[in-house]
């Protein structure tokens, strides 16, 4: 039932997504600028949520000010274009809002590693049924499980071996 992170879309496919979302964008008003453009490309291309230290590091957005890149991010979101994903420890994350629905992650509490999983049917029939009952509509959830990867786990059963010898 787990997944890996989804392995990143080809750079032609990103570029298209990029472009499409950024088209879009347009058409309600944003300025195209080139920060803007930068930054829809990188994130089409890693869907991975990230911290905006993350995003800032990418080469295309190095030189761009972290106050210009949060302001955008923000800009984004309430466009619906980016979604926030809390990561526990790991501060905020963003990504681009999937087409289909929002991805769960598990989250490391060592390393802060993330694995993408396969939300349980359970969790979309409870959607349907709130959805149901209270007449809301896009009833939609933040999940996020904890725990340790393997690796961390791994790494972690050496050290106590080694205190042991
Ligand atoms: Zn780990």
């Amino acid at each position: 039932m787990m997944n890996s992170i989804a392995s990143a879309p080809s750079s032609s496919q990103a570029q298209d997504a990029a472009a499409g979302i950024l088209a879009s964008l347009l058409e309600r008003g944003f300025k195209r600028t080139h920060a803007l453009v930068c930054l829809l490309r990188e994130m089409a291309a890693d869907p991975r949520p990230r911290t905006l230290a993350e995003w800032g590091e990418c080469p295309s957005l190095q030189e761009r000010n972290g106050v210009t890149l949060y302001r955008l991010m923000l800009k984004l979101e309430q466009a619906g274009v980016v979604r926030r994903v809390n990561l526990g420890e790991r501060a905020q994350c963003f990504q681009l809002l999937p087409s289909g629905p929002a991805p769960d992650y598990l989250v490391c509490t060592s390393c802060g590693g993330l694995e993408q999983v396969e939300t349980p049917l359970e969790v979309r029939v409870l959607e349907e049924n709130l959805a149901r009952k209270t007449g809301w509509k896009a009833v939609r959830h933040e999940l996020e499980f904890f725990g340790v990867c393997p690796n961390c786990a791994e790494n972690s059963n050496e050290a106590a071996h080694l205190a042991v010898i």
